[in-house]
Parts: C-alpha cells; sequence; structure tokens
C-alpha cells in the first residue's frame, strides 16, 4: 500500500514555503492560484524567459503523481529548476497550485502541480483532476511519477485519478484522429522511484503496459471513438531510478543519464520528439494554456484542434492588426499627392515595399499557428492591403495618363515652332515618346505582377484611353495646322493675284478677263502644288487632300471676286469709266490736253469718247474671257460648302460682276457724268470767244 506517500502527508502542517523568486531567467510563476484562477502573468513571465520569440524551438513537459513522491525534486534535478521541494524536517506543505519554471539553460518549460492528495484527505478530487487533465493536455511529456513498490496497485498509483483524467480527455479533446501531424500525442514517461532492482525494469514495464491498457479498455469513450487504441494518443516510455538516500550515487548517476534524454536531440532516446509538439508559438502559450484551463475548467466539449484554431484566430488577426496598421500608415502619406493629381515618383516600388513589409511580419509571426487559419486570414490581410493600395495605383494611372497628354500637347507645340518641321515626324515622335512614357510608369505601379495579380493591376485599358485621346489631339492638330497652311495659302494669292488684277481691270482691254484668268490660274497652281507638298508632311488621307483642295480652290476664287468687287465698286468703276472718256474727250491722241475752239467738233469728238467708253460697261459686267479656253469653272466639289451655316456656292452668278439694272444704272450715272464734261467744254469754247 502507498505508506510512504500517506505518511508523509499526513505529516505535512500545511503552511507554504519560500515566496515567489523575484522575476528573472530564474524566475517561476504560479500559473493557477488555489482559487484556480489562470495567471495573466505568464506572457511577460515567458518574455522574461527569453521564450517569446522561440516559435516552436520550446518544449513543455509536466508531472503527475502521488503527494510526496518527489516530483519537485526529481524536476529540478532533471531542469535545473527551483520548485520547492517539501522539507524533510519542517514538514511543510507548499502553496498548492500549478507552478511553472524555464529549464536552466534549455528552452523547457516545466510544470509542477502542489496540492494535497484529495484521495486520502476526501477533498478537492477537482482540483487534483482538473490539475491532471490540465497538465495531460498542454504537455508533450507527462512525467508519471510513482515509487516502485506503487507499481500494480491500482490505488496507490493514482490509477484511478489516471482513468478518469483519460476518460475527460478524451471527451474533451479527443475528437480530432491524434497523429503526428496534430500534434497531439502525448508521451506517458514512468519514472519509477526507489527501484531497488530485485524486480527488472522490464517486469514493472510490462506490469504498468497491461494497466493502462486496462484502464484503456474501461474507459467509457464518446461513441465516435469507440475504436480509438491508446497509442492512438501516447506513447509509453518507462525509466527507474535508484534510491535517492540509499543509492544516492547511482541516482544521481542515473538521473543525469535521464537529464540527457530531455536535453541532448543526438541522444536516440530524447524524449521531445516533433511528434508531441502542441505546435503551438511560444508567445501564445499563454492564451493557449489559459483556454485549455478554461474548458477543464468548464468541461467544454471542444476539441484541441478547435482550440488551436481559436488561437489562431485570435493571434492571426492581432498579428494582422498591427501589421496592417503600419502599411496605413504609410500608404496614407502618398493618398494626398495622388488625389491632388500628382504622379508620385517611385509609387509602385513604395506600395511594394510597404505591402511586403506587411506580409513579411504577419508571416513571422503567424506562420507558426494553425496552417489553415494562417492561410485563410494571411489572404484576407492581402485583400485589405490591396483595397488600399488599388486607389492609389488607378489614381496614379489616371494622374499618369493625364501628365503624359499635357507632355506630348508639350511636344507637339515644340515641335511646331519654325517652319521647318516636318508635321508627322512631330506627331509620331511625340506619339511614341507619350507611351513609352505611360507604359513605363505604369508598368512601375504594378504592385503584383504574378498571373493572380493581372486582374487587380492592370494598366493596358488606361492606355487604350490615352492612345485615343492622344490620337485626337493629333488630329486636332492636323486640322488646325492645315488651316493654317491655307489661310497661309489664301494671304499669298490675294497677293499675288492683287496687281495683275488692278492693271487688267484699269487697261480695260478687250482681253482683260484673258490675263486676270491666266494671271488666276497661274497662282491657282502655284498655290495648289504648294499645299501638296506641305500636306504631305501632314499625313493627310487623300479624302482630305481633295477636300482642302476643293476648298482652297474655291477660297481662290472667292479672293479673285472681292478684288474685282473691289475695283468695280460704284464710285471706283465710274472713276474708271470717267477716267477712260476724260483720255479720249478731253486729250488727243497725242496725250495733250485739248483747248476747245469754236470750229472744233466737239459733239463728234464727245460722241466718240462717250461710246467708247460705254462699251467698257458690258465688258466689266460679266468674267467672260475672249479665248473661251480660258473660261475658269469651279469644280463641282468645291461648290458644295463644308463649313457649316454657309450656304452653297452659286459660281456661274459669280461670273456676273453687273446686273442689267445695275449696268444701266452705271450707264446713267456716266452719261451725266459724261454730260457734265461736254457742258464745261462747251462752255470753255464761249469763254474764249469772248475773251
Ligand atoms: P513532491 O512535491 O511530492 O513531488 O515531493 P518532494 O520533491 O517535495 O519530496 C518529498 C520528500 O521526498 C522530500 O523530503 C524529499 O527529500 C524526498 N525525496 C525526494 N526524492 C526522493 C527519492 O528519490 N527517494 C526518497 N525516498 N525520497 C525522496
Ligand atoms: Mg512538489
Amino acid at each position: 500500500d502507498s505508506s510512504l506517500s500517506t505518511s508523509k502527508t499526513n505529516g505535512m502542517n500545511g503552511h507554504a514555503q519560500n515566496g515567489v523568486s523575484p522575476a528573472g531567467a530564474s524566475g517561476r510563476i504560479q500559473i493557477i492560484d488555489d482559487e484556480k484562477k489562470f495567471t495573466q502573468d505568464l506572457t511577460p513571465q515567458i518574455e522574461r524567459w527569453g521564450l517569446r520569440d522561440a516559435g516552436f524551438n520550446y518544449d513543455i513537459v509536466a508531472v503527475f503523481g502521488s503527494q510526496s513522491t518527489g516530483k519537485s525534486t526529481l524536476l529540478n534535478r532533471l531542469f535545473g529548476t527551483t520548485f520547492d521541494v517539501m522539507d524533510e524536517t519542517k514538514r511543510q506543505q507548499t502553496t498548492k497550485g500549478i507552478w511553472m519554471c524555464r529549464g536552466q539553460d534549455m528552452s523547457v518549460m516545466v510544470m509542477d502541480v502542489e496540492g494535497t492528495d484529495g484521495r486520502e484527505r476526501g477533498e478537492d478530487q477537482d482540483f487534483e483532476r482538473k490539475s491532471a487533465l490540465f497538465s495531460l493536455a498542454s504537455s508533450e511529456v507527462l512525467i508519471v511519477n510513482l515509487w516502485e513498490h506503487q507499481v500494480g496497485l491500482y490505488q496507490g498509483a493514482n490509477m484511478g485519478l489516471l482513468k478518469t483524467v483519460f476518460e475527460v480527455n478524451l471527451g474533451l479533446f479527443g475528437k480530432k484522429p491524434q497523429d503526428g501531424a496534430s500534434g497531439g500525442r502525448t508521451l506517458l514517461l514512468f519514472v519509477i522511484r526507489d527501484h531497488i532492482g530485485t524486480t527488472p525494469l522490464a517486469n514493472l514495464q510490462a506490469t504498468l503496459t497491461a494497466d493502462m491498457h486496462r484502464i484503456w479498455e474501461s474507459l467509457s469513450k464518446p461513441q465516435e471513438l469507440q475504436d480509438r487504441q491508446l497509442s492512438d494518443y501516447f506513447d509509453l516510455a518507462f525509466t527507474a531510478l535508484p534510491h535517492k538516500v540509499l543509492a544516492a550515487d547511482q541516482f544521481e548517476s542515473e538521473v543525469r543519464r535521464l537529464r540527457s534524454r530531455f536535453v541532448d536531440k543526438e541522444n536516440p532516446e530524447y524524449l521531445f520528439k516533433p511528434a508531441y509538439h502542441k505546435r503551438i508559438p511560444a508567445d501564445g502559450v499563454a492564451f493557449y494554456m489559459e483556454n485549455i484551463w478554461e474548458q477543464v475548467q468548464t468541461n467544454k466539449d471542444l476539441d484541441l484542434p478547435t482550440q488551436q484554431e481559436l488561437l489562431a484566430q485570435f493571434r492571426c488577426d492581432e498579428i494582422s492588426t498591427v501589421a496592417l496598421a503600419e502599411f496605413n500608415e504609410q500608404a496614407k502619406s502618398q493618398k494626398r499627392p495622388i488625389e491632388a493629381g500628382k504622379v508620385v515618383e517611385g509609387l509602385g516600388g513604395m506600395m511594394k515595399s510597404w505591402r511586403k513589409v506587411a506580409l513579411d511580419r504577419y508571416d513571422r509571426d503567424a506562420s507558426r499557428y494553425h496552417q489553415g487559419v494562417y492561410k485563410r486570414k494571411r489572404a484576407d490581410l492581402i485583400a485589405a492591403l490591396d483595397t488600399t493600395l488599388s486607389p492609389l495605383f488607378f489614381g496614379q494611372l489616371k494622374n499618369l495618363h493625364k501628365s503624359c497628354l499635357i507632355a506630348f500637347k508639350q511636344e507637339i507645340l515644340n515641335g511646331l515652332k519654325g517652319d521647318d518641321y516636318n508635321f508627322a515626324d512631330v506627331v509620331n515622335k511625340a506619339n511614341t515618346e507619350c507611351e513609352a512614357r505611360f507604359t513605363e510608369g505604369a508598368r512601375e505601379a504594378v504592385v503584383d505582377d504574378s498571373p493572380e495579380g493581372k486582374a487587380l493591376w492592370a494598366w493596358e485599358d488606361e492606355l487604350v484611353l490615352l492612345k485615343e485621346e492622344v490620337r485626337s489631339v493629333a488630329d486636332q492638330c492636323r486640322k488646325d495646322e492645315t488651316k493654317k497652311m491655307v489661310n497661309q495659302i489664301e494671304r499669298n494669292i490675294k497677293k499675288q493675284i492683287s496687281e495683275p488684277v488692278d492693271l487688267a481691270l484699269h487697261k480695260a482691254e478687250p482681253d482683260m478677263w484673258d490675263s486676270i484668268l491666266k494671271a488666276f490660274r497661274e497662282t491657282l497652281d502655284k498655290a495648289e502644288s504648294s499645299y501638296l507638298s506641305k500636306a504631305r508632311s501632314f499625313n493627310c488621307t487623300d479624302e482630305e487632300n481633295n477636300v482642302a483642295l476643293a476648298s482652297l480652290r474655291r477660297r481662290a476664287w472667292q479672293v479673285l471676286r472681292v478684288k474685282i468687287d473691289e475695283q468695280t465698286a460704284d464710285a471706283v468703276i465710274l472713276g474708271k469709266l470717267r477716267g477712260h472718256f476724260e483720255e479720249r474727250f478731253r486729250y488727243d491722241e497725242h496725250g495733250v490736253p485739248r483747248v476747245w475752239k469754236p470750229e472744233d467738233d466737239i459733239d463728234g469728238a464727245f460722241k466718240v469718247a462717250k461710246d467708247h467708253t460705254l462699251e467698257l460697261v458690258p465688258l466689266y459686267s460679266k468674267i467672260e474671257p475672249k479665248d473661251s479656253s480660258l473660261a475658269y469653272t469651279l469644280p463641282e466639289e468645291s461648290l458644295t460648302s463644308t463649313e457649316p451655316g454657309s450656304e452653297d456656292f452659286d459660281f456661274e452668278a459669280s461670273l456676273t460682276i453687273f446686273s442689267e439694272t445695275k449696268a444701266l444704272d452705271l450707264t446713267n450715272k456716266f452719261r451725266r457724268d459724261a454730260d457734265a464734261y461736254y457742258v464745261e467744254a462747251k462752255r470753255s469754247t464761249v469763254a474764249s470767244v469772248a475773251q
């Protein structure tokens, strides 16, 4: 029977020994107090131990066994911890609860349970059961500590407690298949104390193994877990230690041997196998354990993987929030410039770097958690990052579009300075530069150019829009240029036609119109070839050339008509007729002014001069060359107007300078002028006679 344990327990006087040692690498912490409260100080303590950033590179071990079986002593020897050991002389009991220390020079969190032997004392079996369950669920290796003489004794070795713990553990955490991958296996390491040696370890091991299987068979398992074997959840290992006092030297060397199995990864009997690891990153251990305690306390029917997922969700969200906050701060810095229409230099590089830093940060801290949750939350994070970056990207494209278009216009303006340019070359060069500039800027702004990123970071549509606008700007420029050129040509026509028309209309020779039309044709021919030579550099289409030439011809004709109108306005034409008449009436054939004498035939001379002059009126009235081959006709396409609001051109009508009524009116006016000269001539003879 369990006499040793019982006698010692009974001898305790239940008074706490040793306060909590100062914080630090060797500090210990009461993670569950005698009120069954879980500490809020575990995370800072883990940090003080220097394990916070250990990731998965740490292990957890706990101990299970009757009171005063030397558990704390063993842990302190194995791991260099500072758990309270019952003082033989004072027989004091340490404070109830679960304690944790960091293993000395090793990344191990060691848990020790302090408590009364409720089974013996008939009190607080609840704490005993819960702390055992907690130890089993949260550690990789559970040391089952027992005296040699307890082996095979159901009561003495706490086997009843173990049965209960297995049962609840299976109910709470056993749902998911506990293969190595989900990190759910646990090693039960039986340490047989005060092994005298008469019964070989192998025999004790066989007894304990049989006991374990018997307990397992007797468990009332949940329906869906009926077929589960002990070996689906647990590995069993066995070791024995000699009597600490009676065989002190062997005890020490065996403890050292056992210690090496916890420390030395090269040891073939190394105990912290990866399969036992719960895959909880060190910085999440506190939260994880608290939740297990919570479940143990409330007996929530949740399994361990779900617990891991809850933890992962909690931590991944936290990590993601931190990463996102820093990222948003960075992204905000470029929001205003983009909204103000600025093309931000190197925006893509900045965005890529913010995004990478955020994701790296998330990956570093979150990748140790439940992979499914980690990946899901990562996708959420990427979506959140891209939601922030996308407006910056599209804003940049819009601004780039605008600035490229402005640069394009400027480029064309610069190119068209002076006279020595080829319009098509200027436009082509500006066009190539504009597209290259946009493409380069847009490519730079792309955050993710992987195939998955294609859809979100597409800039090609914006380039299509830009190309369309560039084309319409170029078209407008070409139209303006063409117009400018046609105006210039028109001015030249005006200049060139002016003198020949003046001259011909002044002389009023019978072939007056022949020479005017000849001059007109020559001028027009020159203008047309000048247009065509320039238009070649404008990339004008044949259609555009035809329209421009038709308009040019019509305008040239109108220039001519305006010139003629100017020279045939009432006052001007009357002046011309008068001049013509005077030349014949007031001057003789030698150009000498006549002095009329009474015997002169004033009437005859007057009639000749008047008739001759009147003959000019029909000549002026219509544009009609003597040589009909010189007659000019505006081609059909020049007659229909292309400009809105203006009427079609009536060429036939434009040949008439004076209508018949107008001609009659002019004739009458001229007659009156001529009559005045006649009267004046007559008077001058009377005057000379009177002298
Ligand atoms: P626990 O807290 O119940 O795990 O036990 P303790 O480590 O506090 O030790 C209880 C008593 O048993 C102390 O007086 C120890 O000196 C003694 N003790 C520790 N290890 C051994 C051992 O291997 N054999 C024997 N016989 N006594 C031990
Ligand atoms: Mg103890």
